[in-house]
């Protein structure tokens, strides 16, 4: 059993140029495993709190006081690494240690178990793995929302998934080739484009909601792939960076409209029919599971995916799998604050077979972790950009998993 010798914090810089915390754990004395906590900017209303009084420096200060309790625990029994991180704080929302660090030690602690026991990070978190099923990359080609700056579509992302490709290398390489593509059609319409890419590399033009997605959808069909069956699109509405709680209306404060609840639904349902999605994340708000079951059962070839709805919490998706309100489910590890919760939400979502998308944030390092997380949990699809270092370093992370012999193929999408 690798024991944990040494723990070292510091404060480094996201990809955003945010401060932000990154942890070292070694276990016997040798194997050290490393981990940098992301962070959003469409943030859900009930993810953990990344930082104590939402300052990284106090986060680390007050954690340096209490690291050596983790001296000595086993690195590769999340379990027990999450208990002494609830011993600690038994929030709901890890305000008091702070979730950045709850990401990082037990991401960091599996990393150094992984190295002291040579074997991969994805088995270490999930031993039943035994052959390789690869999550199609979902890549953010155009951005807007949170993510991009005014003149930008009020929708945050614009999203590909190639169900075409028959391994992860082409998967990866078809949304290389769509995200150049749509370089050209931006181009064509406007005048005023940059080349700019909002935060997780996505284009960032000066177009609204409905021009977006036609000019994905263009690119793909000058890339020579169906919309309909090869290359699918999907999109992250992040509703609830629109909805106006007071005046109970969706703000598409660039396009200058907005909708009620009822008039967001036919909306997403709309796109859903008119571009074929294979993917709609977080159409309504996140307090929205009523509207969200209406859409999913309208919507069957559609992964209706939770969000902020979910915010990777174990107790609000058994709502949502109570009240049908979804098809799909976002995993990010920091929204839920510890890895162990993230598994224990994946064991949720596969026994209600609700399909697990693993996510990036906004804000990023060059961890590849999520790669591992994802081909551990069965996820149907990893969401992460197309270009920038930060992005590209899990797919090439997927690349090198794929090196490990025991391939299967890509994950089943059936019914959709
Ligand atoms: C998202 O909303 O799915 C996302 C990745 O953005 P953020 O990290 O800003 O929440
Ligand atoms: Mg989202």
């Amino acid at each position: 059993m690798p024991k944990i010798t040494s723990i070292k914090e510091r404060l480094v810089f996201n990809s955003r140029g945010d401060r932000t915390i990154e942890i070292d754990v070694t276990s016997d004395n040798r194997y050290t495993g490393r981990a940098c906590a992301p962070s959003g900017a469409s943030v859900g209303m009930y993810e953990a709190q990344s930082f104590v009084d939402n300052d990284p420096a106090k986060t680390i200060s007050n954690f340096r006081n209490i690291s050596n309790k983790f001296i000595g625990l086993d690195s590769s029994n999340l379990k027990s690494i999450h208990d002494k991180i609830r011993e600690i704080d038994s929030s709901d929302n890890y305000s008091n240690i702070g979730g950045s660090i709850a990401y990082a030690l037990t991401i960091a602690s599996i990393d150094s178990a992984s190295k002291s026991l040579s074997v991969p990070f994805y088995k270490v978190l999930n031993p039943n793995i035994n052959s390789l099923v690869f999550p199609y990359p979902l890549g953010n080609v155009l951005g807007g929302g949170a993510h991009a700056g005014p003149g930008t579509p009020d929708l945050q992302e614009f999203l590909i998934c190639p169900v075409v490709s028959q391994n992860i290398s082409e998967a990866i390489g078809f949304n290389s080739r769509i995200h150049k593509e749509l370089k050209k059609s931006i181009e064509k319409v406007d005048p005023k484009f940059t080349y700019g890419k909002g935060d997780e590399g996505g284009w960032a033009p000066n177009i609204v909601n409905n021009k977006a997605i036609e000019l994905v959808e263009s690119a793909i069909i000058e890339c020579g792939f169906d919309p309909k069956r090869e290359i699918r699109m999907g999109i992250d509405f992040a509703s609830s960076s629109l909805w106006n709680p007071q005046k109970k209306l969706y703000e598409y404060s660039r396009e200058g409209i907005t909708r009620n609840s009822e008039e967001q639904l036919e909306y997403a349902c709309e796109l859903i029919e008119n571009y074929h999605l294979i993917y709609a994340e977080d159409p309504l708000h996140e307090e929205d599971f009523e509207n969200m079951a209406i859409l999913t059962k309208e919507n069957p070839s559609c992964i209706v995916t939770g969000d902020d709805l979910l915010v990777t919490n174990k107790k609000r998706v058994k709502i949502a799998a109570d009240k049908k309100s979804c098809s799909g489910a976002i995993l990010k590890v920091n929204q839920a604050g510890t890895l162990y919760d993230a598994m224990e939400f994946a064991g949720e979502c596969n026994s209600n077979n609700i399909k697990i998308i693993t996510s990036h944030r906004s804000g990023e390092s060059v961890d590849n972790h999520i790669s591992h997380i994802a081909i551990a949990t069965n996820s149907v699809m990893i969401k992460t950009g197309v270009v920038g270092g930060e992005r590209i370093s899990k797919l090439n992370e997927l690349l090198r998993i794929s090196e490990y012999g025991l391939i299967e193929g890509m994950a089943k999408l059936s019914n959709v």
